[in-house]
């Protein structure tokens, strides 16, 4: 078992290939226990898998998962995951944006107790309209709401224990909120400045359309985090206002009627209260029908809804 997974996907990165392999391999020998190097092709129509296959011919630590179409960056980087043997599980782009030389400063930080680094790209080399100002106003957001503070979430250049991403299931483009997802498991997180180099070779995958998902996405993840075991808590709170709001509305109708001889059919607040008490009564169903799948969530993963660190 080797003590490095470096994980890598690939889109139509076929001119970045041989050089990040040469210099990934430069950093890799020097660590001791083993490494493997595993690249996954995420449905490239340019000649990435050919210089995959030679790379993987000449050296043994290479392995190569291919897809058949593409999935997008998270399932290359969940496939990783999975056929991942190491102790440690690296990850970094195929597009020789991140610097395969900080690898051993993540791990030193990591021998320091955390159970997930994070690169910070803290000098990016990318362009400030369509990727820094939007990332750096996206970073802010994701960790006042998650509460797990980074500067760099989208930095893939980061390194987990193998513990830190058990059990996390990766579903449409919630790599980029790993370390939020990994808190879930109880781990100490760190984040390093690391190096970032301009794009050279192929285009970037990724532009300003991407800014409603990640809007989206952040509240499936603060959800997830805050209520997955206990939707009925989020639901069926703004059911009960929902519902209380209906009960002084009706009142004021009934009020209305009594002492002022308003006509009750002909008072917009009438309509108010039957909405609110629908919306209400539907919002608290919501809630037990998310109890029932939260159930069916964790049992039929036989997940449990803790995660435990030590026992003694
Ligand atoms: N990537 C991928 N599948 C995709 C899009 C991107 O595997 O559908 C890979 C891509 O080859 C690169 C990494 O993910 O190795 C990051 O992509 P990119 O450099 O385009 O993102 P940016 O650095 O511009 O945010
Ligand atoms: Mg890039």
């Amino acid at each position: 078992m080797p003590a490095i997974s470096c994980i890598v996907p690939v889109y139509n990165e076929e001119k970045n290939l041989e050089i990040l392999y040469a210099e990934l391999k430069e950093v890799l020998k020097t660590l001791t226990g083993g490494h493997e190097i595993i690249f996954v092709n995420d449905g490239s129509t340019d000649t990435s898998q050919e210089v995959l296959k030679s790379i993987s011919a000449k050296d043994r630590d290479v392995k190569v998962i291919r897809f058949g179409r593409n999935y997008g960056q998270t399932a290359a980087l969940a496939a990783g995951f999975s056929k991942a043997e190491g102790e440690v599980l690296v990850t970094m782009d195929g597009d020789l944006q991140n610097d395969p030389r900080d690898i051993p400063n993540l791990l030193k930080k990591m021998k320091e107790g955390y159970d997930l680094v994070s690169g910070w790209r803290k000098k990016r080399k990318d362009p400030l309209f369509t990727k820094n100002i939007p990332s750096h106003i996206a970073n802010g957001l994701i960790s006042f709401i998650t509460g797990v503070r980074l500067h760099d979430y989208g930095c893939t250049l980061k390194a987990y224990k193998r513990e830190a991403v058990k059990n996390i299931n990766l579903y449409g483009e919630m790599h980029r909120f790993l370390p939020a997802l990994a808190s879930w498991n109880g781990i100490t997180i760190a984040e390093i400045p690391v190096n970032h180099r301009a794009r050279i070779h192929g285009k970037t995958k990724y532009g300003l359309s991407r800014t409603s998902k990640v809007i989206l996405d952040l509240v499936t993840v603060k959800f997830l985090l805050s209520f997955s075991t206990k939707p009925i808590q989020l639901f069926g709170l703004w059911g009960f206002i929902s519902l209380i709001f209906s009960f002084i509305s009706g009142i004021s109708v009934i009020a209305m009627k009594l002492f002022k001889g308003e006509d009750m059919t002909g008072n917009p607040f009438l309509y108010l209260t039957i909405l609110l008490l629908v919306v209400g009564i539907q919002f608290i169903m919501m809630g037990l029908l998310g109890e029932m799948m939260s159930r069916i969530y964790h049992e039929s993963r036989k997940n449990p809804t803790y995660i435990i660190k030590e026992q003694i």
